[in-house]
């Protein structure tokens, strides 16, 4: 199975696509407050990451199903995006959290939320947990929206830790 087929057939995307989609280096190491990572290669009708985005870091949309295209230069980490995709398709990660953590800020849709303080399992996109984490805050970007969990983990995991599960 060729990288496109796994990803349609699946929905997971494969190695090869995640450095697209990554923001650049030298503007993500320093960024206090992250930077915005959005995955969502396919064509679809729905574009409410670019209408919430009040910077347009996610570039207006000339089509319905364009895929999005991100400026990382105008990215404030607000979340907006996260707490507003259908698809939870949208994540903000900050890598100046600490020398060896970085802040996840996370979609989540499953209750009980957690609590600050929690230890949480980190899933990469398949849903197998590959460590633990700390929730550092819960907050809600949007009334009424998908609730955005700010989870502290290891800094090597930023290609791959997508979700979380809660143990309680
Ligand atoms: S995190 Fe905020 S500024 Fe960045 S792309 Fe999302 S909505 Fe726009
Ligand atoms: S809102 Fe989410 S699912 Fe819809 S186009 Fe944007 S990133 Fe993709």
């Amino acid at each position: 199975m060729d990288d496109k087929e796994m990803l349609f057939n699946s929905g997971i995307l494969t190695e090869e696509r995640e450095g697209a989609i990554l923001p650049p280096e030298e503007l993500w190491k320093n960024k206090k407050g992250g930077l915005v990572v959005v995955e969502c290669p396919q064509r679809i009708p729905c574009n409410p990451c670019a209408t919430s985005c009040p910077t347009g870091a996610i570039r207006p949309f000339s089509d319905i199903n364009d895929t999005p295209s991100v400026d990382h230069s105008k990215c404030t980490g607000c979340t907006l995006c996260v707490a507003s995709c259908p698809g939870l398709a949208c994540f903000v990660i900050d890598l100046t959290f600490s020398d060896d953590l970085a802040l996840y800020k996370l979609p989540y849709e499953m209750l009980p939320l957690p609590v600050k303080g929690e230890k949480v399992l980190c899933l990469d996109r398949e849903g197998k947990c590959i460590a633990e984490g700390t929730v550092e805050n819960i907050t809600q970007p949007r009334k009424d929206r998908t609730y955005v969990i700010h989870v502290s983990a290891p800094k090597n995991l930023v290609r791959e830790f997508r979700a979380i599960r809660v143990v309680k």
